[in-house]
């Protein structure tokens, strides 16, 4: 199978690629990620993303970045949500909805995304998401299963990728400042 990769980060993405690639599947990976606060946070991240696909020779296409579209049809009005609640799952439907409209235009066969990684993520919320963005075409996949975190860390460290200490959205840095850490 052909499947469109979305990546959140080069970290998530590093233990993501080798379950795929095990599987025999032909991967590339879509960086959709206007869900991130500034230009430059996303450019970073953009850099570690694009240093992993290099490494494990997979194409990588960013998506344009447009926080201020993201802030009006995903943020607006659920500003105050907590973190795993209203607002994110409309942030992943978000950025999955334009993954998936991109392998659709492409020729995949299936997409699928990096985001399950993240311990801050439940997986079945990400998993529905991906559902409705999709139609029949999202590849669900715990990649935080069989120890899918440590090998974000250990790629991650081997790779020199950076980690971000925050989700991505200014609402997140507030939850830093509380205490929460990484993506
Ligand atoms: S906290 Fe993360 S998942 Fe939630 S809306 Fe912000 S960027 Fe999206």
């Amino acid at each position: 199978m052909k499947i469109l990769l979305h990546a959140c980060c080069g970290p998530c993405a590093s233990a993501a690629l080798p379950v795929l690639a095990g599987k025999g599947d032909e991967v590339a990976m879509f960086y959709s990620n206007s869900n991130i606060d500034t230009e430059e946070e996303f450019e970073r991240r953009l850099e570690s993303a694009r240093r992993l696909a290099a490494a494990d020779g997979v194409e990588i296409v960013a998506d344009v970045y447009d926080h201020a579209d993201w802030l009006e049809k995903v943020a607006k009005g659920f500003e105050n949500e907590p973190e795993k609640g209203a607002r994110c799952r409309r942030c992943w439907e978000y950025s999955l909805r334009r993954t998936a409209e991109y392998a659709a235009s492409r020729g995949f066969d299936a997409f699928s995304t990096s985001l399950t990684t993240s311990p801050h993520k439940p997986s079945p919320a990400v998993f529905e998401a991906g559902e409705k963005a999709g139609a029949g075409r999202f590849l669900a996949v715990d990649f935080k299963k069989n120890g899918g975190f440590l090998v974000s860390t250990r790629r991650s460290a081997e790779l020199a990728l950076y980690r971000q200490k925050y989700c991505g959205c200014e609402f997140s840095r507030r939850a830093l400042r509380g205490g929460r850490d990484g993506g």
